[in-house]
């Protein structure tokens, strides 16, 4: 069944799939895994498993990060799993 657009959905931004070229993922809060979706920002099905989840029977929007927003986190992604190593 296709959800409905609410003007109010959500917007998750999503980090770079690594197993997929311009696919996004995110940590779903509910779910407590990540969610996996394809290219395109925009409305999506949410792929929730869990019957608790806020989502369910909701629809929310996916955004990918920008670069500048990766970036900032890949430095500090950097920074974190070297801090040991110094
Ligand atoms: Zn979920």
């Amino acid at each position: 069944m296709q959800p409905t657009e609410t003007p109010k959905a959500p917007v998750i931004k999503c980090l770079p799939r690594p197993d997929f070229l311009g696919g996004m993922m995110f940590w779903c809060p509910f779910c407590q895994r990540w969610h996996y979706h394809g290219r395109g920002n925009g409305y999506r099905v949410p792929h929730c498993t869990s019957n608790d989840s806020l989502f369910k029977g909701n629809d929310y929007k996916i955004k990918m990060m920008s670069k500048a927003e990766l970036r900032e986190i890949r430095q500090a992604i950097d920074d974190y799993l070297n801090q040991d190593k110094r």
